[in-house]
């Protein structure tokens, strides 16, 4: 383990139903692939008038970051929304305040933790929060590839890079091997740098967004690229295809992004004529080559800013950005792409019973739900995150 959440028990008078984790479970929150492509139900509106008595009572000692992905009840009472990587700069950004509560999930909280001071506590309302792609990716299992590359002869050519959507000691196995990590924004560029040190990538832990950057804007074939499945003796691979191979693909992925089709984009152009298609680089390659635009969270909300009024945009990322852009953007015909994708169910868990009860507390002097790394991991972490913030125009970046 490698961070540690620390819990205060509820307050004897806080009526609030919460789900922690491993306790219960909220079947409306997790219908999975049964969803019909609706937002979960709002939670009571009067928890909205205890959340601003908390935040108010917490003033300046209090700083709320929000995903994009979140939900609207939650995000309204973020000070500053945005993807993983521009919420950890905004929290390192606000070195006086005490608590930053991250409204987003596990490893967002703890690359927050990691680049900020030591005295600031980051807040995760709902342990529960985590990441399906960033579980794919377990650093035991990376280590052990990591051996099968060593017998292989090819471990010293393989500069390790890891997306942001990762947990701590995965940035921290790519600081101890020389290696990086990325965001869906500057994979490319961290990639170039990348192999410039080594002949290979192993690139952890979504294989699309890998796979996507290699392919579409570095120039690679698909031939250039394996998948290491963790699950498999020796990742799946020989050892002539990982001599072989420039770009080593972790076999994860997004369990939203990942679900989009190839029949949903052709099923959108027959039904909406001159729709634009734009969708996040986590999507399946084949999804992607079909797609018109490409891009990270933060390109797609530029991108539907920037648009002409009146043009069609069917939108391939996580429900709640879709549904908010739709509403926020009333001149433009926004859909979202897939009719049977669901809303990010890890996402989702932090709803407003959550954030209340972790303000309230905090309101009360009771920390609860602290993230924490621990020094090692945060050491390497933070050396494979700096080598990221040093490549040429990175800090300027979304
Ligand atoms: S949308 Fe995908 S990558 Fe983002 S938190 Fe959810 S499962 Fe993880």
């Amino acid at each position: 383990m490698t961070s540690s959440p620390t819990s205060t028990p509820l307050s004897s008078g806080t009526p609030l139903s919460l789900f922690v984790l491993g306790r219960q479970s909220d079947p409306r929150s997790e219908r999975g692939v049964e969803c019909p492509g609706d937002l979960p139900p709002a939670s009571d509106p009067a928890l909205v008038e205890r959340a601003r008595r908390a935040k108010a009572a917490l003033g300046d000692r209090l700083f709320v970051l929000g995903h994009h992905y979140q939900r609207d009840e939650v995000i309204q009472f973020a000070d500053v929304t945005g993807d993983s990587f521009k919420l950890a700069r905004e929290a390192a950004a606000r070195p006086n305040a005490e608590f930053i509560v991250f409204c987003g999930v596990h490893f967002m909280a703890e690359s927050a933790d990691i680049l900020t001071a030591p005295e600031q506590k980051v807040i995760l309302p709902d342990l529960a929060a985590g990441c399906s792609m960033a579980d794919m990716a377990r650093l035991a299992q990376v280590e052990d590839a990591w051996d099968v590359f060593a017998d292989a002869g090819v471990a010293h050519l393989t500069v390790p890079v890891t997306y942001m959507n990762s947990s701590a000691d995965i940035k921290a196995f790519c600081g101890k091997h020389g290696g990086v990590v990325c965001t869906s924004s500057n994979a490319k560029s961290v990639l170039q740098w990348a192999l410039r040190r080594g002949e290979k990538v192993l690139f952890l832990p979504d294989q699309h967004l890998g796979r996507n950057t290699a392919v579409l804007q570095m120039g690679m074939s698909l031939d250039d690229c394996v998948v290491y499945d963790p699950h498999q003796y020796n990742g799946g691979l020989t050892v002539d295809e990982l001599q072989a191979a420039t770009m080593i693909l972790w076999k994860g992925h997004c369990s939203v992004h990942g679900r989009f089709t190839e029949q949903a984009v052709d099923d959108v152009r027959a039904r909406i004529p001159g729709v634009n298609v734009l969708v996040h680089p986590e999507c399946q390659h084949e999804v992607v080559l079909k797609a018109d635009f490409i891009g990270s969270t933060e390109f797609i909300i530029k991108t539907i800013r920037q648009a002409e009024p009146g043009s069609k945009w069917a939108i391939g990322t996580e429900l709640n950005l879709v549904k908010r852009l739709a509403h926020d953007h009333p001149d433009l015909e926004v859909v979202f792409l897939e009719q049977h994708v669901c809303y990010c169910a890890t996402m989702n868990r932090i709803d407003l019973p959550h954030l209340v009860w972790a303000l309230e507390n905090l309101a009360q002097g009771h920390v609860v739900n602290q993230i924490t790394v621990d020094p090692e991991t945060e050491r390497y972490a933070k050396a494979a995150l700096q080598q990221m913030l040093d490549l040429p125009g990175e800090t300027a970046r979304d």
